[in-house]
């Protein structure tokens, strides 16, 4: 299988599966180590999304956005895109499935109460997102104003989801070198260091801003 190199960007859509799930994964950790919503709002009685008279289970889940809407994909054939999808949709549900086995899991939860009921996305759960990998760009980025203001105001950390959702759309259209990733990647491991850091001791330097961005 031919290499991603630094400087070119992924051609088959195997390599560009591969550099989006990069960038997932890293922010993924980033939002799990904040743990905002899980700690902060899914517990509520209405959610902090805007005028959301909902539970705290929603928020960019109210629909099945991991469903990878096409309409991001107006730059790329429509072959492609339909191709990409269905990877997708095999690869988040294998993953589900993974995640449905597991004994003793928050999937207990989810399976046995009626919390199913109160959400709009099938696949949200008192402990957030059943869909560990390969959600779509939407649901990868996502966030609320209130964590977008947590980032800035506690941690200095500059977070616009319609940037990242730019990025994220770029690597499905083989825009992206294993470069830039990197590069964005970085970033949002130094994100991640520093909300650690700081959770264990506040009085850790935040003075120098972190701008996630592409
Ligand atoms: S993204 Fe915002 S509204 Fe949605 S669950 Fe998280 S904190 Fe709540
Ligand atoms: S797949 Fe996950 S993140 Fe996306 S809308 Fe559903 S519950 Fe929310």
């Amino acid at each position: 299988m031919q290499q991603i190199t630094q400087t070119t960007t992924p051609t088959t859509i195997e390599q560009r599966i591969e550099l989006y799930q990069l960038v997932e994964t890293s922010l993924n950790q980033m939002f799990s180590e904040l743990s905002f919503c899980k700690d902060r709002c899914i517990p509520r009685d209405r959610s902090y999304m805007g005028n959301s008279h909902k539970n705290g289970a929603i928020g960019c889940c109210h629909q099945n956005f991991y469903r990878l809407h096409i309409p991001l994909y107006k730059d790329i054939d429509q072959e492609t895109a339909t191709n990409i999808k269905h990877r997708f949709r095999k690869l988040q549900e294998e993953n589900l499935i993974t995640r449905l086995l597991e004994p003793n899991s928050e999937v207990k939860d989810y399976l046995n109460d009626n919390y199913r009921t109160l959400k709009k996305c099938s696949s949200h759960s008192k402990e957030g997102c059943m869909i560990a990998k390969f959600k779509s760009p939407t649901c990868v980025s996502y966030t609320c104003v209130p964590i977008e203001r947590e980032l800035l105001n506690v941690y200095n950390i500059t977070y616009d989801r319609l940037i990242i959702i730019d990025f994220l759309d770029d690597i499905i259209k083989g825009k992206v070198t294993l470069e830039q990733a990197n590069n964005f990647n970085q970033l949002t491991n130094q994100a991640t260091k520093r909300i650690k850091s700081f959770k264990q001791d506040h009085r850790i330097n935040i003075k120098e801003e972190i701008i996630i961005s592409k």
